[in-house]
């Protein structure tokens, strides 16, 4: 026997060993699978599997060997991938669900692209629709939602505030927010929550923009600023103000909190953070901001929940003027993949929010924050 034929047949003994472990392996992969199936969680768990592949390569002896080693678990991972989605396809298929966006006037909304991207993802049969319904029919609305056994609706102008008399149950946030975004329907329950709370937060986080012991000012007294309001008084900012262009009007809708006219803000001293929830700005009324380049100048930070353009007349100054400059469009996919995770209790991943958000930026054609 030769020596090329001995080297062959260990590595056949090897090869046999390496079978009987992979047979293992993908026995335990049908039973995540099952679990998974039974949990309605997602397939692909990006951290999970950043984590299997470190932790193998921390095993090896050999450290040359890492590049090889991390490829083979890529490879290997994704056929335990196409495993579970067998096994868990057919039977979500069966279960096809239903989610969409309430409102009056929806127009061009860029939520089923974000939803259906999360559904790609999960490999799950789901359809996100825009339901655009009178204000006389939001009662029946409600009640269709139910008869079609949808998971969960978002909801925009004019119902956040409307919804709450629907409600069998309210969270914390959207109760002191008095507004209502995400509705979920499970066993003749009816649920509201309010997720640009939480995507607020969440873009806050990735773009490292610190409110706790900083003072801050919102611009505009509407749906939006309520969250905002909520969000940063909730993390403990050092001052707050509402600016508004009716203060009487806004001091009533914000009791606890400090509201000033827009002279009044130009005379403030420096601030930390300012963010824009007025809609100055927006698409197609583009190329105005509802303060001017030195107002913004005084502040670190400036965030626009404007997220089309990306970049505003307001996010223009803030750049000019060297300071950090954030769109709404985090916050969008922010508040889109909480609704996911409230209607199915699931936690995505923050590199799934990314993707769609990198997504997202590139067909908006415009450049991302510094
Ligand atoms: P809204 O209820 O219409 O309120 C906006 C507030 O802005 C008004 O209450 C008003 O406050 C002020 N305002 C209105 N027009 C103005 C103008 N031309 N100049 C200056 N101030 C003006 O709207 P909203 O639902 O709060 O939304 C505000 C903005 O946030 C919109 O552009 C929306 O698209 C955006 N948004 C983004 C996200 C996201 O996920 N990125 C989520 C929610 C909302 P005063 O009368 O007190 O001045």
């Amino acid at each position: 026997m030769s020596g090329l034929d001995n080297i062959r047949n260990e590595i056949d003994e090897v090869d046999r060993e390496l079978t009987e472990l992979f047979e293992k392996r993908m026995g335990l992969v049908k039973k995540v699978a099952d679990y998974k199936k039974k949990n309605n969680l997602p397939i692909t768990n990006s951290k999970r599997e950043k984590e299997v592949i470190a932790k193998n390569i921390s095993y090896l002896k050999n450290k040359e060997l890492s590049k090889v080693l991390e490829t083979f678990f890529i490879n290997l991972i994704d056929v335990s991938k196409s495993l579970e989605e067998d096994e868990i396809g057919s039977q979500r298929e069966k279960n096809f669900e239903i989610y969409g966006l309430l409102g009056e006037k929806l127009g061009h909304s860029f939520s089923p692209e974000i939803h259906k991207f999360v559904f790609e993802k999960s490999y799950k049969k789901a359809i996100y629709n825009l339901f655009e319904v009178p204000k006389d029919k939001l009662k029946e609305a409600i009640e269709g939602f139910k008869l079609i056994n949808s998971k969960g609706i978002n909801v925009t102008i004019p119902y956040k505030t409307e919804v709450i008399e629907f409600l069998d149950y309210i969270s914390k946030e959207a109760k002191s927010i008095g507004a209502v975004n995400t509705l979920k329907f499970s066993e003749n329950k009816l649920s509201g929550y309010n997720t640009d709370y939480i995507g607020f937060g969440k873009m806050l986080e990735k773009f490292k923009v610190e409110v706790k012991d900083s003072t801050c000012v919102v611009l505009g007294s509407g749906g939006a600023a309520k969250a905002v309001v909520q969000y940063i008084s909730d993390n403990k900012c050092k001052k707050l103000y509402i600016v508004s262009r009716s203060p009487e009007k806004a001091s009533r809708e914000f009791s606890k909190f400090e509201v000033i006219d827009y002279k009044e803000l130009e005379n403030l001293e420096n601030g930390d953070v300012i963010i824009n929830c007025t809609p100055a700005g927006m698409f197609p009324k583009i190329g105005v901001s509802p303060v001017n380049k030195e107002v913004v100048a005084k502040f670190k930070a400036a965030v626009d929940l404007i997220y089309n353009p990306l970049e505003t007349e307001f996010l223009r100054y803030a750049r000019e003027s060297k300071i950090k400059a954030v769109n709404g469009l985090y916050m969008l996919v922010g508040q889109a993949v909480a609704s996911e995770e409230i209607w199915n209790d699931i936690s995505i991943d923050e590199e799934v929010v990314d993707e769609i958000y990198q997504n997202l930026i590139e067909k908006v054609g415009g450049h991302d924050e510094k």
